[in-house]
């Protein structure tokens, strides 16, 4: 999608995104520096993994599929993931391991824009499969290149109901890691610090949640792209004030622009849900393609992946483990089916996109029929866009374009929607 005839330029940006770039520099930076001159230990960790330890424990902290995304973004990820398959990581699998594996292979990454010549070298790496197995095994491909410990949780997957069960077994293996992880920190873990870590977390997400339900507004304040933009503190810098803290700003002004009813777009003819990955190759392309057809993207799976209602500090580590286990991507088609029919309402979609990401089934939802059964319940239109995460070979510009205007011509036949959907 290199370019789009009905285009449009989104609202001029948030004030608050001055900030935003000081703090993913400062983060960047910050384990850089750490990992150069062993001024703290450094460790890896999945986006949805156990943070709250390491950050009690003084770890700086490096997430490498946020370093994925921008190896997608940056387009980086295309000159370097056959580094990557060349070994033996099949061009089916995840391409965020692919892309990171390749850069590290092709010594490229677009971190160079912020002085590191490479993503930061860890003392120790730290997964959660709650979210997928690729995970455990790109980490454990760093912890053979660099002989550093790979450890973690084995969790479950497609669950039903969250059971005491489950809670309890992943209690026991977080409390079953903390000896491995003082072990590199070199310091006892001190339970005010770890309460300490999953209070900013909790806060954390709270603000976030508060930011993306700003949407629910008309017009909406703010996208699914705008939103993978500002994610960045909730991904990279979760335990921490300072996410707290950036949280607060961008809640108070999506706040004005909802008082002063300031939409994202000039103009919101109509609304629309994002579920799956984003496509970072081409997420200003497709922010341009849906402005010009004045639908906003008002909400999205994705982006409420970093918001976890379960955290406590009164019980950190049960808390921890129920809310790994909590997430979307954790789930079943009964709790998935059930959660987009609740944000359909929540935000009063007129039709729901799927974004069915060729190298990441962990993370597409339309392969066993959730489209068609919400169809039925929800009587909500759905569009399934064939894409990838990084892997542009997998994404087909014109076709997009096309499905995407037809199904924006398909709502505008049906008219204006009523509260929550009710098209036939
Ligand atoms: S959830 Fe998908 S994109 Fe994320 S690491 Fe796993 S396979 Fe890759």
């Amino acid at each position: 999608m290199a370019s789009t005839d009905r285009t449009a330029a989104p609202e001029p940006g948030f004030r608050a995104s001055s900030r935003l770039k000081e703090l993913m520099a400062e983060h960047f930076t910050g384990v850089d520096r750490a990992a150069r001159e062993k001024s703290a230990p450094v460790a890896w960790c999945t986006s949805v993994g156990p943070v709250e330890l390491l950050r009690a424990l003084g770890f700086q902290v490096f997430f490498p599929e946020n370093h994925g995304a921008l190896l997608g973004a940056s387009r980086v990820a295309g000159e370097v993931m056959g580094r990557a398959h060349a070994i033996g990581y099949s061009p089916d699998i995840c391409s965020y391991l692919t892309s990171d594996i390749g850069a590290y292979l092709a010594r490229k990454t677009p971190l160079s824009r912020y002085g590191l010549s490479a993503a930061p070298r860890p003392d120790l790496l730290l997964y959660s499969t709650n979210q997928c197995r690729e995970v455990r095994d790109w980490f454990e491909f760093y912890g053979r290149e660099w002989s550093v410990p790979v450890v973690g949780v084995t969790s479950f997957r497609d669950l039903g109901e969250v059971e005491d069960s489950h809670v309890d077994a992943i209690t026991r293996q977080l409390e079953a890691l903390v000896p491995a992880l003082e072990a590199v920190a070199g310091r006892r873990l001190d339970p005010a610090a770890l309460e300490l870590a999953v209070e900013r977390s909790r806060t954390c997400s709270d603000l976030w949640r508060q930011c993306l339900e700003a949407s629910a507004a008309r017009p909406a304040p703010l996208t699914f792209f705008d939103a993978t933009i500002q994610m960045g503190p909730a991904v990279v810098l979760r335990g921490t004030a300072e996410a707290c803290d950036y949280y607060r700003l961008l809640a108070a002004e999506l706040a004005e622009r909802v008082a002063a009813g300031r939409g994202a777009l000039p103009r919101e003819r109509f609304r629309l849900y994002w579920d799956g990955m984003p496509i970072w190759g081409r997420l200003r392309d497709l922010a341009s393609l849906f402005a010009g057809l004045e639908t906003s993207v008002v909400a999205s799976t994705y982006c409420n992946s970093w918001v976890f209602d379960a955290l406590d500090p009164r019980d950190p580590l049960r808390s921890m483990a129920r809310a790994s286990l909590e997430l979307f991507i954790a789930r079943a088609e009964g709790p998935k089916q059930r959660y987009l029919e609740r944000m359909s309402r929540q935000f009063q979609v007129d039709g729901l996109v799927f974004h069915d990401a060729r190298t990441c089934p962990n993370n597409s939802n339309v392969r066993f029929g959730l489209a068609q059964r919400l169809r039925r319940t929800s009587r909500v239109p759905v569009l399934v866009l064939d894409g990838d995460l990084n892997d542009l070979r997998c994404f087909s510009d014109e076709q997009a374009r096309t499905n995407i205007e037809a199904f924006v011509e398909q709502l505008e036949d049906a008219g204006p929607a009523a509260a929550g959907g009710g098209h036939p």
